[in-house]
């Protein structure tokens, strides 16, 4: 049985680094479930698939030639990571993520990540739907304040300018937006370890992580 750590939160809760931290630490692979709405979302928006037509769009992910290599995602050759990351994505990976037939096909694309010696995977409803035997669940929060700091952090660091009330409020958006919609809206899995990091460092996440992993 290959061992699988879920990591679930929130927008800009800091999943993804904690994930690739955690993963890194016990030589596991890692799966960022968020990067394959995004993908979904930007492949039907590059054949002008309309993205509230849920079959045309998983029509579009079952198709994808998608490739993840050294932390970076392709699709069809095409190194794709940087615009991933656009807050663009992020907004048509929430749009597409609506769709039950679009969740169908990417449920099934996240399962092929589990490979020995283990998965650390992170996203919305990894231990809730797509892993629900997982080992460790862990449901990772932080306040939209602290939320929204930390993603003005990153984009001052690329030299973009931002406003953090501004961000604070899409972020808050996009989580109302995942929590109130009827296919898998967010929320913890029953048997989730609840972690609010917003007073931690990313370090002090980990350790907290591994030392639950460890019992
Ligand atoms: O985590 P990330 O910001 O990359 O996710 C982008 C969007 O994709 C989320 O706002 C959510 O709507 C959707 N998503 C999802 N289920 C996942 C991962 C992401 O619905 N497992």
């Amino acid at each position: 049985d290959i061992p699988v750590i879920t990591i679930d939160g929130p927008t800009a809760s800091g999943k993804g680094t904690l994930a690739d931290e955690v993963a890194h630490a016990l030589g596991y692979a890692v799966l960022d479930s968020g990067a394959l709405y995004r993908a979904a979302g930007l492949a039907a928006s590059r054949v002008g698939v309309d993205l509230d037509d849920g079959e045309a769009v998983a029509a579009v992910a079952r198709g994808m030639e998608l490739r993840f290599a050294k932390g970076r995602v392709f699709l069809a050759g095409e190194d794709i990571s940087d615009e991933l990351r656009l807050e663009v994505s992020g907004l048509r990976a929430s749009q597409v993520a609506a769709h039950p037939p679009v969740r169908r096909v990417l449920n099934q694309l996240q399962l092929d990540f589990r490979r020995p010696p283990g998965l650390v995977a992170d996203g919305r409803d990894m231990g809730t739907d797509v892993f629900p035997d997982a080992a460790l669940k862990v449901f990772l929060t932080a306040s939209a304040a602290t939320r929204a700091e930390r993603r003005h952090k990153q984009l001052i660091a690329k030299g973009i300018s931002a406003n953090i009330e501004g961000l604070r409020q899409d972020l808050e958006a996009r989580d109302a937006r995942d929590k109130t919609r009827s296919a898998s809206p967010l929320h913890p899995a029953q048997d989730a370890l609840m972690l609010d990091n917003s007073a931690q460092t990313i370090d002090e996440s980990v350790a907290q992580v591994l030392e639950w992993w460890q019992k």
